[in-house]
């Protein structure tokens, strides 16, 4: 056992604060990572202020994590000592199923273990993640990271990376396809950059004006901001093959299902706390699909990460230091964020 410094939250509604955790010691197949980079993901926050139901505390999130390898169990045989790893959201699964042996083992039918917040399969601990300064996983779980790649601009593809590159292929992205992104935060600005490099025709759809340059800049032929037009949607009627919406608060999905042709896809990543109601003739005219995409497998996020470094992409980046967490939680609720918030692990 060894106790490390971390960041925590010790409850719903107090803000985070420093703190230390006890890391196990190595398993067999684990690997200790000494975190260089930890990404701040929408998903820690409504986890950390129980937006989506009780958790447990005290909790250290973070589950965009890039590191070195400083330890490595016996029966490890994939990674050294020194080299550059990833963890993204998950830490485990059963490894058994239908869905782990397809390596998609975010879809575990026997439950995924998820970096942060979920229950060790092996010793029923909680698990912590990545606002730490040191993390042990299953080389299992573990991502190569080329060097070629900034590290700390690299942190945001375990999670925002993967998310929405897993739908764009899945739903086929590329030449000749026309796709929206809605809501431009760290998961959308990924999806800008990986779509426009997968040859698609991108639009971002967001409600100002605001970041409408970045878009552009990332790779986005159109820019839409319907905060100050209601009537913004109206004009994108049966535009898009795919839209890729990724906003973290209540919508009206019905707007944005106009918006695709006949047979096209909207899928959602970003998950409001509150239910949304859809009339069913909304998919029924057009015979559109209604998807969800939940991070993306062990090996797919290997391949994205290979497809970021072949294309020279990663995340535009805040770098902060560990007492500037608690602001930068309400900087991302407020949509000012540009575009993802990383942690200095250093300053833990
Ligand atoms: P983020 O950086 O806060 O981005 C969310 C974006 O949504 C904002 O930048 C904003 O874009 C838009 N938005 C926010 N409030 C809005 C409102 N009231 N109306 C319209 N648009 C609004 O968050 P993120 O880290 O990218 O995460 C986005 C969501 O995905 C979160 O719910 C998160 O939990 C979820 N998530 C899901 C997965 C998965 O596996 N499915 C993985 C990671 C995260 P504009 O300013 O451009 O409008
Ligand atoms: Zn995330």
């Amino acid at each position: 056992m060894k106790t490390v410094a971390c960041v925590a939250a010790t409850a719903a509604d107090k803000p985070l604060e420093k703190s230390t955790l006890d890391r196990r010691d190595l398993r067999d197949d684990d690997i200790m990572i000494e975190v260089e980079y930890s990404g701040i993901c929408h998903s820690d926050i409504h986890t950390v202020r129980g937006e989506w139901g009780p958790c447990h505390y005290p909790m250290s999130p973070g589950h965009e994590i890039i590191g070195r390898i400083v330890e490595t169990g016996p029966a490890v045989t994939g990674f050294e000592v020194g080299e550059r790893v990833g963890v993204g959201c998950l830490v485990d699964s059963c490894g058994e199923c239908e869905q782990c042996l397809a390596g998609q083992q975010q879809d575990c039918l026997n439950g995924n273990v998820g970096t942060y917040n979920s229950k060790d399969r092996r010793d029923g601990s909680i698990t912590q993640g990545g606002y730490s300064t040191h993390i042990p996983v299953s080389q299992d779980f573990a991502i190569h990271i080329p060097e070629s790649l900034d590290p700390a601009a690299a942190a945001p593809l375990l999670c925002a990376g993967i998310t929405t590159y897993s739908p764009l292929a899945r739903f086929g992205a590329g030449p000749g396809t026309k796709v929206a992104v809605v809501g431009m935060g760290g998961l959308g600005h990924m999806a800008v950059k990986l779509a426009a490099a997968m040859g698609a025709e991108v639009t971002v759809i967001s409600h100002s004006h605001a970041k409408e340059d970045d878009g552009r800049r990332f790779g986005a032929v159109d820019y839409v901001a319907t905060g100050d037009d209601p009537r913004a949607l109206d004009r994108l009627r049966g535009a898009f093959d795919l839209i890729i919406n990724t906003i973290s608060a209540p919508f009206d999905a019905v707007d944005y299902l106009r918006a695709l042709k006949p047979h096209g896809a909207m899928v959602l990543v970003g998950l409001p706390p509150e239910p949304m109601k859809i009339p069913a003739g909304a998919l029924i005219g057009g015979g559109k699909i209604l998807a969800g995409s939940n991070i993306g497998g062990i090996p797919q996020t290997q391949e994205m990460i290979d497809f970021c470094a072949e294309h020279g992409i990663t995340a535009e980046i805040e770098l902060i230091g560990a007492d500037q967490i608690n602001e930068a939680y309400d900087r991302v609720v407020d949509s000012d964020v540009r575009y993802r918030f990383v942690i200095d692990a250093k300053t833990f």
